[in-house]
């Protein structure tokens, strides 16, 4: 089994952990701070053996070096993003796999967030590590990659399989449920989503990870061949890469 550890950093981020208690092997992707890594290290008696980051942002990133310099993990994050990524080792890109032990993670480039953007995903785990490109009910801002390199992205992890789970970095959850709903407010999927996302945050419990089920029932970027996600656009038969695009700028604005 691959342990996935989620710990809540600064306002709304995720940093998760991964172990693998056969070969005692443990990453973990996107560490923001260092401390709480450090933390669960202690608590569980693990080492870390490397760090995955999706992208260069700080919030990605911004432990990279403190903990290399602490546990001597190795450092993997897109080949292309080299300059940009404190500490890197090693280079991946489209189609390399990254082994904890006996799991495997599959690199998928998804460009949009950010020229360099990964994400990695355990096939046999069942689980996606996306980052800063799909959100519950979201996606990425767009920073340096075009609509159209976002929507094929997006459209890259809408056909993973359905039972996927989706661990994006952030808890971005509720304001994206009523920009979605904003969009789409005849989706029943999403009426019931918003209900059961209000009710877990006001507990203070994590609406991460989705599905990919989950996420082709709501997701307003996931959805723009929907009839009334376009008619709410003025966009009725466009192509899809211009609805998304029209899409995104709506949630820019919103
Ligand atoms: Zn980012
Ligand atoms: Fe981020």
């Amino acid at each position: 089994m691959l342990d996935i550890i989620q710990i809540p950093v600064l306002n709304d981020n995720y940093i998760y952990m991964l172990h693998d208690s056969v070969s005692l092997e443990t990453a973990v992707i996107d560490p923001a701070l260092e401390q709480p890594v450090l933390d669960v290290l202690a608590e569980k008696g693990w080492q870390l053996s490397f760090i995955l980051n999706t992208h260069h942002h700080w919030d990605h990133v911004g432990a990279n070096l403190a903990l290399k310099q602490q546990t001597g993990c190795k450092i993997f994050a897109a080949a292309s993003d080299r300059e940009r990524i404190p500490g890197i080792d090693v280079g991946v890109e489209q189609g390399d796999v990254i082994c904890l032990g006996e799991h495997q993670a599959q690199v998928v480039e998804t460009p949009g967030h950010t020229s360099g953007h990964v994400v990695y995903y355990f096939a046999e785990d069942q689980a996606l590590f996306c980052g800063d490109t799909l959100f519950v009910m979201g996606c990425g801002r767009l920073f340096e990659g075009t609509p159209q390199q976002m929507y094929a992205s997006l459209q890259t992890l809408k056909a993973l399989p359905p039972s996927i789970r989706v661990y994006c970095t952030h808890e971005y959850t509720l304001a994206n449920a009523t920009f979605a709903l904003s969009v789409e407010p005849d989706n029943i999927f999403l009426q019931r989503k918003l209900l059961t996302v209000t009710q877990l945050r006001a507990a203070n419990i994590a609406t991460v990870p989705s599905t990919i089920a989950e996420e082709i029932a709501t997701n307003p970027f996931f959805r723009v061949d929907s009839i009334s996600i376009q008619k709410e656009l003025g966009l009725v038969g466009a192509e899809p890469d211009v609805v998304f695009a029209a899409l995104r700028r709506r949630k820019d604005d919103y």
